[in-house]
């Protein structure tokens, strides 16, 4: 139903920088892919709730420039 393959999760840190989680579907799954640093992992499951713990958790990254 949906067309989009590809989205991300962005979130600011206390200094104003950005850091990006790309999330990629490919197949059943889904691959979440760190902008700012190396991470990567598989998740099959909430990938959006994934990204934004490594975000919050790697990066000290919370605020939703969207909120
Ligand atoms: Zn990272």
């Amino acid at each position: 139903m949906s067309s989009i393959t590809t989205s991300k999760v962005s979130r600011w840190d206390q200094h104003g920088r950005e850091h990006v989680v790309l999330v990629r579907k490919s197949g059943g799954t889904r691959q979440l892919s760190c902008s700012t640093c190396e991470w990567r992992r598989p998740a099959q499951f909430l990938p959006w709730l994934k990204a934004e713990e490594h975000l919050a958790e790697a990066h000290r990254a919370t605020v939703d420039p969207t909120a």
